[in-house]
């Protein structure tokens, strides 16, 4: 990579950091020439998966989808855009644990509600609402006693 500014100068990777929980590399950099330093962020992206949904259609892994499932779920919530970005990367890193070129979506759906759980729990009770679409209300109050419980217990996450 060219120095940013002395625009000749090659640059060495001084330091290469991978960050799970955003799912980016990050690289320290050095111009050889004029000794500029600076880091560079490489953002993961996930290739080549393919998402088998609970009709058995086959359909090739959209971050732009799992995007709009989420902002359903987190509407009129106040979060920054970095925190969006770091909730996909954290689904997304899940995603690449598993180490499949398939996974449905039922388990995708499975790490957002994990992942929404500790990021926002009205989005958590919403997103989850509609993916277990809850046969009654009584297993709805039951989940949302659950939080309860666990937020009178430990304020903290
Ligand atoms: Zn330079």
């Amino acid at each position: 990579m060219k120095c940013l500014m002395c625009e000749d100068g090659e640059t060495k990777v001084t330091d290469s950091r991978y960050l799970p929980d955003a799912n980016i590399i990050r690289r320290r950099r050095e111009c050889m020439h004029c000794s500029f330093r600076f880091s560079t962020m490489e953002e993961v992206t996930i290739l080549d998966l393919i998402i088998v949904k609970r009709n058995g259609k086959r359909e090739p892994y959209s971050r732009e989808k799992l995007k709009s499932g989420l902002l359903r779920s987190l509407e009129k919530r106040s979060h920054t855009t970095e925190d969006y970005r770091k909730l996909i990367s954290s689904v997304e890193a899940e995603i690449q644990k598993t180490r499949k070129n398939e996974v449905t979506s039922e388990m995708i759906g499975q790490i957002v509600i994990d992942k929404l759980k500790n990021f926002d729990k009205v989005a958590y009770i919403r997103f989850s609402s509609v993916y277990y679409s809850y046969s009654d209300i009584s297993e709805f109050i039951d989940e949302l006693s659950k939080l309860k419980t666990k937020k009178t217990k430990k304020s903290s996450n």
